[in-house]
């Protein structure tokens, strides 16, 4: 049977690559016309190693193969910055030659008969300049949008509002409106790299909300049963949009990327010995981390509530804990480093996860039941928060949806208490609200459900594509 080629380009982050993996693993599942190359590459800040993840796919899935783009010279890494965009826009020309040598050599056809012309490259949202690539051979690219319906809606408004107010964000008081969002907006709650047009990062996020209107189509990892207003405000025509395909949530639900680090033995069985829904989680992404004084501030409000909780900490606890903070509370709680964060908010133990709202935690959270008491930390994670709370009518507490960061905004450990106690509240409202959204995230995927379905259009819309081919290389 001839497949349909796709190529994914992901962001090599834990947050981008593993949704999008999950992408791919439910394109192949559903439909075996598919091939699908995944172009890696190399991440210039992270330290992570991704290659047992990417071979163990490999090994589960035939269908799937991950290539390495070469790296440029390294006088040319010493000019890149931080952002992954960046990185894109530098590996552009050596991505270009991987797609070529792959797809369009003559030999490559003659050699494997059974494949069909490239169908399309599917890119992460903070890598549009790669839509080039497709432009040149092309054929078309797909979005990859790892985070919600609503940051999605400002990111596409985001030229539009670039062209009406000329000062910073950060100098204006006046609330935004934005399409996917029904309450006014404050521009404090945008990613801080939006607050003023002088930072790089605002640049690139024009540039990005720009070219998502050139794309094919934009893959979301969310569902309409989440964010219908969001949702509906791309395929109801409040902003002119290529279509979306909501297709979360894209959980790696098993935990396949943690596989070198599963749970702990001995957390796991600390947990076992805890009752139902006792335990609260604090867990802060990728990327959050505390300094001396919040942490100290953290652990008083943990003791002060008397909940049991497991602690993810960045830092090496006995450099920051508050003196005989480890004593006092041994008999009820543990301070961890990284953890399998999925395998954790799946243990019945864990009654609140207190997080920075990131959208994978977000999603994570709702996918297992489990409420959150939101403290967003950088990122799109303030607008994240306040979609959960005034947008979707209160689906996290709140612990501190206002938290500036910088070194003069103190979150209080009283504040911490009083969070984490409505948090683990039994008659807490929110956690019957999520409970129901923990219901509709599973139908979602499920035959027939409004994921599956959407992830259906999308398939009849790639494969289309993939019959009309063939293309030719433009110089
Ligand atoms: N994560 C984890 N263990 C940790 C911290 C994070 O497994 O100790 C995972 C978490 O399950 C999620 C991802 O890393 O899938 C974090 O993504 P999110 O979008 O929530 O936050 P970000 O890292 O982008 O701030």
């Amino acid at each position: 049977m001839k497949k349909t080629e796709l190529v994914f380009i992901p962001a090599m982050g834990i947050t981008h690559l593993v949704p999008m993996m999950e992408f791919a693993k439910l394109l192949l599942d559903r439909d075996d016309h598919f091939f699908i190359t995944v172009l890696l590459i190399k991440p210039l800040f992270f330290s992570s190693d991704f290659n047992s993840y990417t071979d163990s796919l490999a090994d589960s899935l035939p269908c799937l193969q991950f290539i390495h783009v070469p790296e440029p010279s390294s006088s040319n890494l010493q000019t890149q910055g931080s952002l992954l965009s960046v990185r894109a826009e530098t590996q552009k020309p050596l991505v270009k030659q991987t797609i070529t040598n792959l797809f369009f050599s003559d030999s490559d056809f003659e050699s494997a008969p059974d494949r069909t012309p490239l169908a399309g490259l599917v890119i992460d949202l903070f890598c549009t300049t790669l839509i080039d690539i497709a432009n040149e051979v092309g054929v078309p690219s797909y979005i990859f949008f790892t985070s919600s319906a609503g940051f999605l809606g400002l990111l596409l408004h985001l030229p539009e509002l670039d062209n009406q107010i000329d000062s910073d964000f950060k100098d204006s008081v006046t609330e935004l409106s934005i399409p996917s969002f029904t309450n006014p907006v404050s521009p404090f709650l945008l990613p801080s790299l939006m607050w003023s047009k002088k930072e790089e990062g605002y640049g690139w996020s024009v540039y990005h909300g720009r070219r998502f209107m050139e794309a094919k189509g934009i893959i979301l990892n969310s569902f309409v049963e989440l964010e219908p207003t969001a949702i509906n405000s791309f395929t109801g025509g409040r902003i002119r949009t290529p279509p979306v395909y909501p297709v979360g949530p894209l959980i790696d639900q098993h935990g396949q990327v943690h596989n070198q680090n599963p749970l702990e033995e001995s957390i796991k069985r600390w947990l076992d010995d805890q009752p139902p829904s006792s335990v609260v989680f604090l867990c802060f992404g990728s990327s959050g981390s505390f300094d001396a004084a919040h942490v100290k501030e953290i652990a008083l409000g943990l003791e002060r509530s008397g909940h049991p909780f497991l602690w993810s900490l960045r830092q090496q606890p006995g450099d920051v804990l508050p003196v005989g903070f480890s004593d006092r509370t041994e008999e009820r709680g543990l301070v961890c480093g990284w953890i399998p964060q999925t395998a954790v908010l799946a243990h019945r133990a864990i009654g609140g996860f207190v997080s920075h709202c990131g959208w994978n935690s977000i999603l994570e959270s709702l996918w297992f039941g489990v409420p959150i008491a939101a403290w967003p930390l950088y990122a799109e994670q303030r607008l994240n928060a306040f979609e959960m709370v005034r947008e979707l009518g209160g689906l996290v507490v709140e612990l501190r949806l206002d938290y500036g960061g910088g070194g003069d905004d103190l979150v209080t450990a009283e504040e911490v208490q009083r969070g984490v106690s409505r948090l683990m509240d039994s008659d807490c409202v929110v956690r019957m609200r999520v409970k129901e959204i923990m219901e509709k995230s599973r139908r979602a995927l499920m035959d027939d459900g409004s994921s599956f379905s959407s992830l259906g259009c999308l398939i009849k819309d790639l494969m289309d594509e993939g019959l009309s081919g063939p293309y030719n290389i433009a110089d």
